[in-house]
């Protein structure tokens, strides 16, 4: 009963069913638009098609695994804001979010050892603000790709002694593209040839307004050096926030995305993940992309050990199997055992869609020679 015809897929999928028998040959399938596909086939085509697949039989880890992120359920209550800041090379983002960091973040702990990490939270008199600290426009849009929708607001930074340049007009688009509202930082106002105005009439031709043009854009003019304006723009990111009325279930088991990762000497493989539901706390088993654990420590952007870990806040994680990609989910299991499973699953899935990109390659290779 999982068989599907090529066209009911293409269906599906918003497609032409001639779309979908081409990408069929690529891979190596041969199929007219009235035959069925079986369903790993038709998971594959998908994926191949840029499209994710989601299940509608319920009988594998995978659907267990899904059914544990729905079955969370509980009061839905205000979450923080996650902030991605984007902009011009040179226009001040590492600055704006270093100058964020320095004076919000405590390093109180013996020792003050503040490592880097790639997100963080801050406390402000209006509520906390998560920041991510993804570099560049890249990340912002492979994580898009992979469907990770983690940014609630996107702070433009744009220099108000330079203007509006390239990356300034594709950060617009990422913003608009991904439906994230945005907010303007117009940074540098401490320069003797700042021209914040200017700066306005050039996104007016981007079609980004300004309240005080009768628009809906938030611009705050401020200083990365100085500091002067950051509280406003931090102002600003609350007030949106509200707009927004962000609400996450904050207790129960967790899910969340990656936002980096590496392989440490001493700890082993470390991921910064942002959690979008429910607790994460330490000795939870979870499952993240294709790695499974148990939380062995939880770290906060201190470096100082937490329990735990709620909706919109970057916790580091010790105690994955292996390194999980940048953009892949995390859920939180009751057992090891299903947390073992769908990873297999998992990277036995992976596998196979390498191997069949590899013979839809030769494929090509054999046709082009045709
Ligand atoms: P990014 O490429 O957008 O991350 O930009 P950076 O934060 O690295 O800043 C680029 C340069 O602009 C650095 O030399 C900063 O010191 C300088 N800069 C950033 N913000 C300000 C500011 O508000 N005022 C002044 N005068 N210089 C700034
Ligand atoms: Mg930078």
């Amino acid at each position: 009963g999982d068989a599907i015809t090529v066209a009911d897929l293409a269906q599906k999928l918003a497609l032409k069913g001639g779309d979908v028998v081409k990408a069929l040959f690529k891979m190596g399938v041969m199929a007219t638009i009235t035959q069925s596909i079986d369903h790993d086939t038709a998971v594959l085509v998908t994926e191949e098609l840029g499209h994710t697949a989601v299940r509608e039989t319920a009988n594998d880890a995978e659907s267990e695994l899904l059914a544990h992120v729905e079955d969370v359920q509980g009061e839905q209550s205000q979450r923080p804001p996650v902030v991605t800041i984007m902009g011009h090379v040179d226009h001040g983002k590492t600055s704006l979010l270093d100058y964020i960091r320095r004076t919000r973040i405590a390093t109180g702990e013996a020792g003050g050892i503040t490592q880097h990490i790639g997100a963080y939270h801050v406390e402000t008199p209006k509520g906390v603000i998560s920041f991510l600290d993804t570099p560049g426009h890249a990340a912002f849009t492979s994580m898009r790709a992979r469907g990770a929708k983690i940014t609630d607001i996107v702070v433009l930074v744009v220099a108000a002694d330079d203007g509006v340049m390239p990356q300034t007009v594709e950060a617009i688009q990422h913003a608009r593209s991904a439906k994230v509202p945005l907010i303007v930082a117009i940074n540098k106002i401490d320069k003797s040839e700042a021209d914040p105005s200017r700066v306005k009439n050039e996104l007016l031709t981007h079609e980004v307004v300004s309240e005080e043009f009768g628009g809906d854009t938030q611009m705050v003019e401020l200083s990365a050096k100085t500091g002067l304006g950051v509280d406003d723009l931090l102002d600003a990111i609350s007030l949106q926030a509200e707009v927004l009325e962000l609400k996450a279930v904050a207790e129960g088991r967790a899910s969340g995305t990656v936002i980096e990762s590496s392989l440490d000497k001493g700890r082993g493989p470390v991921a910064t993940v942002l959690v979008q539901q429910g607790q994460l706390n330490k000795g939870d088993f979870l499952v993240c992309g294709v790695e499974y654990g148990r939380v062995r420590a939880l770290f906060d952007e201190t470096g100082s050990q937490v329990q735990s870990a709620g909706p919109s806040i970057p916790v580091q994680v010790l105690g994955l199997s292996g390194v999980p990609d940048a953009g892949d989910d995390f859920v939180v299991v009751d057992d090891e055992r299903l947390a073992k499973e769908v990873a297999q699953q998992r990277e036995a899935k992976r596998r196979e869609l390498r191997l069949v990109q590899a013979a839809g390659n030769r494929m090509e290779d054999i046709m082009a020679q045709m």
